[in-house]
């Protein structure tokens, strides 16, 4: 091992010890009811770290804690261009650490490092400094209104905002939330996932070292119907914005109504991914195959239900199996490692009750199937052949390593099937034909479509759902809405 190697695995060693802290007004503090809980290495089964349980009090400090830094400043009174400096320098702390930060990130969730490394971290720390640039933009309107007035729009922060976020990405979760809140000059209380609170901790650090003013940024981990309700239903908060499951997410919007909190929803999906006649299949089989196999296939837009022309189904179907198999699985802090362990023991046992289920229901398994391994939370890449449209592995989103594959005949009765979703987050599209590659993308009913590509992301390129999806846009300029009202200020002239 290098040097630099031995000092990031040394830092991460030392961060892991002793019982994490949550981070409310700047301080780390014990949780109030001093309770604590563990967050395994989903590669053994271990524990990894032992961290303090934040419930309805701690949520309560760290509300008012955000409270007290937008309404009495020091962050109201800041002007946009320091905001900006503060979120520039959080960005590059990130890259100073980005090392730690991956391999963190990778023992807590279980991702390969190659991918917390080239995706995770890049991603996040894009992102920051994306929304940095934005601090310093954000203007109204003036309105040319009849009568002598003058009229004009201040788009203003929209307050405190609880951000709850999921376990699949949670760094970059915490960064697709945060960036937005702070560029328009919100304060934050975030609740990262319970299965995976660690790199959100380890950034609380960085927040503490780029000088964010106390209160600006809470970070407060807990479980979701504890610490997460009490943020949705605190009367001090302004916004909710929530990322994890469709279920879930209903529940936060009707606990929100009652205090008529703003909401936006990133949700769940089951995304259809098009392979059409034209289709080059040197790059349309492998990309069918990483649109569902990154990050385990624990991703909300996976191409898990892939459509194949019938004519050239078998022998997809066939390649389709052996690149999965051709997948290198294992720890995800092994470099060659292409596919790691699922999330949790839960997460475990539910992607495997959807492959029991798709064999009773009469699919067949083309690849993996199976646990390939005697300890940690794997499960072989998957490969369903045989899948009709009303089977479970064919509506239900799994979040896990499964393609469903189906064959088509007709294309606008593709686009009917593919349409037959109670989600609307992302499609995909392999063609060669252009014309075909617009109709199609026009008629899919979802958030983002990728042609001749699949989760591909950018900061400045919006993402969320239609359907239920969600409710709201994430990133590019479009997030900014969000997290802002709209005043218009009437002048009489006269
Ligand atoms: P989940 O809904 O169970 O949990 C997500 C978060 O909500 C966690 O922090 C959890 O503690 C919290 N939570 C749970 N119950 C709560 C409650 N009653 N009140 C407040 N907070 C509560 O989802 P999950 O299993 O952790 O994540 C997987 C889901 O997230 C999948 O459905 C996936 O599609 C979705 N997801 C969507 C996107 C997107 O951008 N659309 C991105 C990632 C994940």
């Amino acid at each position: 091992m290098s040097q630099v190697a031995v000092n990031v695995h040394e830092r991460v060693e030392a961060f892991l010890k002793g019982t994490k802290k949550l981070y409310i007004n700047g301080q780390f503090v014990e949780s109030a009811s001093g309770k604590t809980f563990e967050t395994p290495n989903p590669a053994t089964g271990e524990t990894l770290a032992v961290v303090y349980e934040g419930s309805r009090e701690d949520i309560n400090k760290a509300v008012l804690a955000a409270r007290q830094a937008f309404d009495e400043g020091p962050w109201s009174r800041m002007s946009a261009a320091e905001r900006s400096r503060l979120m520039y320098k959080l960005a590059d702390l990130m890259e100073e650490h980005k090392e730690a930060l991956a391999q963190l990130e990778t023992l807590d969730n279980g991702k390969p490092i190659q991918e917390t490394l080239n995706a995770d971290l890049p991603l996040s720390i894009e992102h920051m400094r994306y929304f940095a640039g934005w601090a310093t933009k954000i203007v109204g309107q003036t309105i040319p209104v009849s009568g002598n007035y003058f009229n004009y729009t201040r788009h203003e922060a929209v307050g405190v905002v609880g951000q709850i976020i999921p376990w699949n990405f949670p760094l970059l979760m915490a960064m697709w939330k945060m960036g937005a809140a702070l560029a328009t000059g919100c304060t934050i209380v975030l609740k990262p996932a319970e299965q995976t609170p660690l790199s959100a901790l380890y950034l609380a650090e960085l927040i503490a070292e780029a000088g964010f003013p106390n209160g600006v940024i809470n970070i407060v981990p807990g479980y979701g119907e504890t610490a997460g309700q009490a943020l949705v239903q605190h009367p001090l908060v302004d916004k909710i914005a929530f990322t994890g499951s469709t279920e879930v997410g209903k529940t936060i919007m009707r606990e929100a109504s009652k205090t008529l909190k703003r909401v936006t929803l990133e949700l769940g999906g089951k995304s259809p991914n098009i392979i059409l006649p034209d289709a080059d299949l040197s790059r349309a089989i492998p990309g069918a195959v990483s649109g569902v196999m990154f990050n385990q296939g624990q991703v909300c837009c996976a191409g898990s239900r892939l459509f194949i022309p019938k004519k050239m189904y078998d022998n997809v179907v066939a390649d389709l199996a052996s690149y999965s198999n051709a997948l290198k699985q294992g720890a995800g802090l092994n470099p060659d490692t292409n596919i790691g362990p699922l999330v949790s023991a839960e997460q475990h046992k539910r992607v495997l009750g959807y492959i029991e289920k798709g064999i009773a229901e009469g699919a067949e398994v083309v690849a993996g199937g199976n646990n390939p391994f005697d300890r940690g939370y794997f499960v072989a890449p998957t490969v369903f052949a045989a899948v009709q449209d009303e089977m479970t592995i064919a509506k239900e989103e799994i979040f896990g390593p499964v393609i469903s594959a189906m064959p088509f005949e007709d294309l606008d009765d593709l686009i009917d099937r593919a349409n037959a979703s109670e989600y609307g987050l992302a499609a995909g599209v392999w063609t060669e034909n252009i014309k075909n590659a617009h109709y199609v993308a026009s008629k899919l009913r979802a958030g983002t479509v990728w042609v001749n590509c699949y989760n591909t992301f950018d900061a400045a390129s919006p993402f969320g759902g239609y359907k239920q999806s969600g409710i709201g846009r994430e990133m590019g300029s479009y997030a900014l809405n969000n997290y802002t009202e709209v005043k218009s200020v009437w002048v009489n002239m006269n």
